[in-house]
């Protein structure tokens, strides 16, 4: 929805990510921040189907499996990215930790140019529409509230700037100046 700085291209092929099972709670705020954030397709992936995928998807395999992780570098992946887990550890530490781990990945999310141009439920690109195009698919009251919609268009999911867009950007940029205050 945002992109508002045409022409600037996201990195992609470095920051295209696969999260392992235990990390899937990282898709959703990676997704809002403009993240090409997958999952694997099946539930119960086998190690060489975890790292078939990420070699065939350009991805950057993202465990907390020393194991998976080693067995990602013994194939000759460049890129894997260990997080190990803590027990009882919210997301937005998790998301500390991860981004603390790939200052690339920082550095894109801290300017802000890619925030909420994504889908946070199937990971595609979102399109600006319109006002009157989103008028029948969006509650009255965010229609007289809101300037900028967007819509997915795999799962025709509508979003708009608004409150939510705005708790979910104080908090990535709490998140921010905390890992500065660290450093
Ligand atoms: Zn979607």
């Amino acid at each position: 929805m945002e992109c508002k700085k045409g022409g600037v291209q996201m990195p992609e092929n470095l920051l295209l990510f696969l999260l392992d099972e235990d990390l899937r709670t990282l898709a959703r705020p990676l997704r809002l921040m403009g993240f090409d954030t997958s999952t694997f397709a099946s539930e119960s992936a086998s190690l060489q189907s975890k790292l078939d995928q990420a070699r065939d998807e350009f991805r950057t395999l993202v465990t907390p499996d020393r194991k998976t992780a080693e067995a990602a570098i013994l194939a000759g992946s460049p890129r894997v990215i260990l997080l190990e887990s803590k027990p009882n550890e919210n997301t937005d530490s998790l998301l500390s930790r991860f981004l603390e781990a790939n200052p690339d990945a920082l550095r894109i999310a801290r300017n802000e140019n890619f925030f909420f141009c994504r889908c946070v439920n199937c990971n595609t690109r979102t399109l600006p529409i319109s006002k009157d195009l989103a008028s029948d698919r969006v509650p009255q009251d965010v229609l007289s509230k809101s300037e900028r919609f967007s819509i997915c268009p795999r799962c025709e999911k509508v979003t708009w700037d608004g409150i939510y867009e705005e708790q979910q950007r104080r908090r990535f940029r709490a998140l921010f100046q905390a890992i500065s205050d660290r450093f």
